[in-house]
């Protein structure tokens, strides 16, 4: 309650409504943008409420359409410049639930963390939700590579090193993995 509660006076502060503002967030950070349908299955909400709410945001210059010259199908929605804006208004104060993860030790901030990957992914296997950006299905992700308890984790699209902790649940440089690889890293993963 306490997060949706959050996603209503988020998108209030925005002057947008949640499904306008998830379908900013879930634009942001990719370049080619999306088309309706993989809104609509990001969202778990029909075809034609993405729709109108797409063309609710086309409305206040928050998204365009891309490509789609020769083949309608292959139109893709994008965020704008005014999109953007629209997102930073919303994120211009911390959240109840930001407050409550922020009262949580380290630790239990990133147990909490591995968790949500783990339920994620269990979301994706059981086919509820697509697959998201995160580490776990990526294809630059090397988990518990290195000896440094610290930082055990290589990424290989920036070529670094990082802690469990940075692990990424919604990366924009994310590519996903072709399925035996995503197997065999998530059991890196788990085993680490
Ligand atoms: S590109 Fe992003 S999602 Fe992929 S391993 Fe690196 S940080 Fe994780």
């Amino acid at each position: 309650m306490a997060m949706r509660t959050d996603d209503w006076t988020r998108a209030k502060t925005s002057g947008v409504n949640p499904t306008q503002l998830a379908i900013l967030e879930l634009l942001e950070g990719r370049t080619d943008g999306l088309g309706v349908k993989e809104i609509a299955a990001n969202l778990r909400v029909s075809q034609p409420t993405a729709t109108d709410s797409i063309a609710a945001l086309g409305r206040k210059g928050c998204v365009t359409k891309r490509g789609g010259e020769t083949d309608k199908r292959a139109v893709n929605v994008g965020i704008t410049p005014e999109g953007l804006s629209v997102l930073e208004v919303g994120r211009s104060s911390q959240s109840v639930a930001e407050q409550s993860v922020d009262a949580l030790a380290d630790r239990e901030q990133e147990d909490l963390l591995v968790t949500l990957v783990k339920m994620i992914r269990h979301l994706q296997e059981i086919d509820a939700i697509p697959i998201q950006r995160m580490c776990a299905s990526c294809r630059y992700f090397a988990p518990f590579i290195h000896s440094d308890a610290a930082k055990p984790h290589h990424c290989n699209f920036v070529n670094a090193a990082f802690g469990q902790r940075d692990i990424r649940i919604d990366c924009r440089e994310h590519e996903t993995a072709d399925p035996a690889s995503r197997a065999a890293t998530w059991d890196a993963f788990q085993q680490g």
